[in-house]
C-alpha cells in the first residue's frame, strides 16, 4: 500500500452536499422566481451565474422582488414543486453505515431546505443554509453563515468557511454540488462530485471531479474508493 493510501485510510470522511440542483433535481430559488415571475429577475440571475454579482447580493435582490404577503404561496410552491434526486436515502444510509459525517451545505433558504429534508432525519446542526424574514414589506433573506476572514467571495452561506472547520490533515473532504455556490468549496475539497455548471468550472480550474447524475453514482464511486484505500 502506498503512503498516500495509508494517510487516506486514517482520515475520517466528511461529505458537504449542496441542496438546490443537487439534493433536489432543480434549483428551487430559480423555480420560485420563474414561477412568480416578478419584473426584473432575469438580469439578476444572469449576473449571479456569470459571477458578475455575488450570490449573497443577487439572491437578496431576487427575493426582495417578492412581497412578504405572498409568504404562504411561496412556501407552498417551493415545497410542492421540488423533487429529491434518486439515491439520496441510499447515500445517507451508506454514510451512516461507514461513519462518514454528512452535512448539507446549501445556498438555499430555510423555509424550503428544512421542510424538504424533514423526512430524512438529518440533525439540524448538520444543515447549513440561509434564513428568511417575512416581517417587512418584501421578503428579506438573512445570512447566518457568512464568509470567514479567508473568503472574500461574498458567498452568503460560505461553504469554504464550513469546510475549513474540518482540517485536511484529519479529514477527507468530499463536496457534492452543481453550480455557483459550490465553486469555492470545490477548490478546497479532496474529492468533488459534480453535475451541471460545476463540471464546466472544474474543467476550467483543472480540478479533478467525478460526474454524477444520481446519488447511486456517488455511492458506487465512494465504495470503489473505500475498496482501493483499505
Ligand atoms: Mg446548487
Ligand atoms: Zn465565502
Amino acid at each position: 500500500m502506498t503512503s498516500r493510501g495509508t494517510d487516506a485510510a486514517n482520515k475520517k470522511r466528511v461529505i458537504f452536499c449542496d441542496f438546490d440542483g443537487t439534493i433536489t433535481e432543480n434549483d428551487n430559488i430559480i423555480a420560485i422566481i420563474k414561477h412568480f415571475n416578478p419584473p426584473g429577475w432575469e438580469p439578476i440571475v444572469n449576473d449571479i451565474i456569470g459571477q458578475r454579482k455575488s450570490v449573497r447580493q443577487g439572491v437578496g435582490e431576487l427575493f426582495r422582488l417578492i412581497p412578504s404577503s405572498m409568504e404562504r404561496e411561496v412556501i407552498d410552491y417551493a415545497v410542492g414543486n421540488a423533487r429529491i434526486r434518486g439515491g439520496f436515502e441510499e447515500l445517507l444510509a451508506y454514510s451512516k453505515a461507514n461513519d462518514i459525517d454528512f452535512y448539507v451545505t446549501s445556498g438555499g433558504i430555510d423555509f424550503f431546505v428544512h421542510a424538504l429534508l424533514a423526512p430524512y432525519g438529518i440533525p439540524a446542526d448538520h444543515i447549513f443554509c440561509n434564513g428568511s424574514d417575512f416581517s417587512g414589506e418584501r421578503i428579506e433573506i438573512t445570512w447566518p453563515h457568512p464568509c470567514d476572514d479567508h473568503c472574500s467571495n461574498d458567498c452568503g452561506m460560505c461553504k469554504p468557511a464550513i469546510i475549513r472547520r474540518f482540517p485536511a490533515e484529519q479529514y477527507t473532504r468530499i463536496l457534492i454540488g452543481d453550480s455557483v455556490t459550490d465553486f469555492e468549496g470545490a477548490k478546497l475539497a479532496d474529492l468533488v462530485f459534480a453535475r451541471s455548471h460545476l463540471i464546466a468550472k472544474c474543467k476550467e480550474l483543472g480540478l479533478p471531479y467525478h460526474e454524477f447524475s444520481t446519488f447511486h453514482d456517488v455511492v458506487e464511486i465512494l465504495q470503489q474508493q473505500e475498496a482501493n484505500v483499505r
